[in-house]
């Protein structure tokens, strides 16, 4: 189970700012919610407290029922994927993708399956043994999504993962992200402030605004009542 709840969270950082004001959500098994908004409303900020990149400064947060204010962000059981890929360039696809798994002591031979079966879904068997620089945007990003993907985490908190690619790629990318999360089913919170991108990719978008929640809703519902 990995039902991510936010109950009441608010964070206040040390120079007095307050980022986000008791946002509360509650955020389904296998469900792909959409937080957007403009920018400085908040996004970024209760992603990371929900990665545990940001502490808590008020509020409860769980994942799978448990609450984890005060867990290290390793013991979340959750991956991130950001904007810039943040691939290691000395490394290759496989190398990079089986990366957390090597930080993990996982065996060798069962690494080599699960960055093989990753790299399956992600189509990027072929670039297996190339490096980042010899990829395409688009390739490197799914790079960072199989590096993501290989460890099976509970969820996936993704920050404007697309909004390097140009255009055409990220439009082509939605897709793909959207059939992935689909195909593996592991909850994820995707962070835009591209309002296309919002109506198109979730189940369920959250607008934030100077740090609240102003609307929940599915996509077509927000669309039709803006
Ligand atoms: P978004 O992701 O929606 O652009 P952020 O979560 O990055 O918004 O920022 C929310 C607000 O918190 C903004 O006003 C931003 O300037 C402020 N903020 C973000 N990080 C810090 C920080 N480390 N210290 C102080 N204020 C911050
Ligand atoms: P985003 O792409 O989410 O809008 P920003 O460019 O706003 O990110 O912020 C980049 C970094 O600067 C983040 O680590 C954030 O925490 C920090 N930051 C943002 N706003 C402030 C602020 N007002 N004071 C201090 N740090 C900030």
């Amino acid at each position: 189970m990995a039902e991510i709840v936010l109950d009441k969270i608010s964070k206040r950082y040390p120079d007095g700012t307050t980022a986000v004001e008791e946002v509360s959500l509650e955020i389904a098994d296998g469900e792909f919610v959409i937080l957007v908004g403009p920018s400085g409303c908040g996004k970024s900020t209760t992603l990371n407290m929900i990665a545990g990149l940001e502490d808590i400064s008020a509020g409860d947060l769980l994942i799978g029922g448990e609450r984890v204010n005060d867990k290290a962000p390793r013991d979340r059981d959750i991956a991130m994927v950001f904007q810039s890929y943040a691939l290691y360039p000395n490394m290759t696809v496989r190398d990079n993708m089986g990366f957390p798994l090597k930080l993990a002591k996982m065996d060798r031979a069962v690494i080599r399956k699960k960055v093989e079966e990753a790299a399956k879904v992600l189509e990027l068997t072929p670039y297996l043994d190339r490096k980042p620089a010899n990829l395409s945007g688009g390739q490197r990003q799914r790079v960072a999504m199989g590096r993501a993907i290989v460890r099976s985490p509970k969820a996936f908190l993704m920050d404007e993962p697309l909004s390097n690619l140009d255009a055409k790629l990220r439009v082509q990318m939605r897709t793909q992200v959207s059939r992935l999360q689909k195909q593996l089913g592991t909850t994820t919170v995707y962070v835009t402030h591209d309002q296309t991108e919002a109506m198109t990719l979730g189940d369920r978008v959250v607008v934030m605004r100077a740090g609240r929640v102003q609307q929940v809703g599915h996509p077509q519902e927000l669309y039709d009542h803006p």
